[in-house]
């Protein structure tokens, strides 16, 4: 990464970058000219930010994300900023992901075969001195990082944050968001059930295996999932019963996600809904007319908002591996989760 030619924004907010501390995680490196370029890119996303929320984006909150691209010959930046349209998901998108549209669109432009996102700039509108926590992508963002083809698990996200009176900058590293990325399940039931350290403390009388067989059973006789040929059921253990549901599909792209309908219908039957233990089952491998390619079995997305309300982080997650089906925590499974308003705990 070369250092811009005019680092504009650190002289107008009057920044010595020499002086601002990196709190970096593990094996992340940058020298001088590459920490004063962060805070750069970091100030130009946040000033995006503002522009959003001045020009009115409806849901009165407003991100910047600033991505640093490399390929084999050259590197680039794109910048995005969250677009909500109304406030349905469909028609909305966050900082992050509308700064990948941007650095697609960008790459497309260019005579380079491809490219992958070594850093994540993200910042919103807040004053320098108002600046608290950190902010890390949501679920939906990153249910778009746990794909290959442009991140893998170097890629580091890069945010302002405050600790006691001092404005440092924080990095995390995506494997930290997303431990399972590029890890597949598979659609063969195993036989051996390993509990993770944590999920053995808290698995008080779940059988998992009779959970995940159940998903499995579903998997066998859904026919509803015939139109993508991604087959994915999902079976929930609450405080009272077991619920199982198929996915659904309306289109190639559209469909019913199963853990939600399980939840549905689960909220359906329980007031004082807890989801105790979710087990997931289903085919990794999408097969298209395009050939077959690695897509999500278990769907972040979901689980960023059943962990909202009715799950939490010591909810059980049933997954089936090649060769054993592991239990683990929704935490260890996505180990930060997301507050609306970026409060993160
Ligand atoms: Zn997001």
């Amino acid at each position: 990464m070369r250092r811009v030619d005019e680092l504009i924004l650190v002289k107008k907010y009057g920044i010595n970058p020499e002086k601002i501390r990196f709190l970096l995680s593990g094996d992340v490196f940058l020298d001088v000219n590459q920490k004063a370029v962060i805070i750069e890119k970091l100030l130009e996303a946040k000033e995006l930010a503002f522009l959003n929320l001045k020009k009115g984006n409806i849901t009165r909150r407003a991100f910047g994300a600033n991505i640093y691209c490399v390929s084999d010959s050259s590197s680039f930046w794109s910048i995005g900023t969250n677009f909500n349209n109304t406030r349905n998901d469909i028609s909305s998108i966050c900082a992050e992901r509308s700064a990948i549209v941007n650095a697609y669109n960008n790459f497309l432009k260019q005579n380079i075969k491809e490219f992958k996102i070594k850093y994540i700039a993200m910042a919103q509108a807040v004053e320098l001195s108002e600046i608290k926590d950190s902010i890390i992508p949501c679920e939906d963002c990153l249910s778009w990082f746990n794909t290959e083809r442009f991140l893998d698990d170097n890629t580091v996200v890069f945010t302002f944050e405050r600790q006691e009176e001092e404005l440092i900058v924080k990095s995390i590293k995506l494997k930290e968001l997303l431990p399972f990325k590029g890890v597949l399940t598979s659609n063969i039931l195993a036989k051996d059930v390993i509990y993770s350290k944590k999920a053995d403390e808290l698995k008080n009388k779940i059988d998992a295996f009779k959970l995940i067989k159940k998903a499995q059973i579903a998997y066998e006789k859904n026919k509803l999932a015939n139109i993508s040929n991604q087959n994915i059921t999902c079976t929930i253990l609450t405080n009272k019963k077991i619920y199982t549901a198929s996915k659904i599909d309306w289109t190639r792209r559209w469909f019913v996600e199963p853990l939600e309908l399980a939840a549905s219908k689960a909220l359906e039957n329980e007031k004082k809904l807890k989801i105790r233990a979710i087990a997931y089952f289903g085919d990794e491998i999408a097969k298209t007319d395009q050939g077959e390619f690695a897509d999500n079995v278990v769907s972040i997305k979901s689980l960023g908002r059943i962990r909202q309300k009715w799950a939490d982080n010591d909810t059980l997650l049933i997954l089936n591996f090649e060769g054993c089906i592991q239990v683990i925590t929704l935490s260890e499974y996505l180990p930060k989760k997301f507050i609306q308003g970026y409060k993160i705990v």
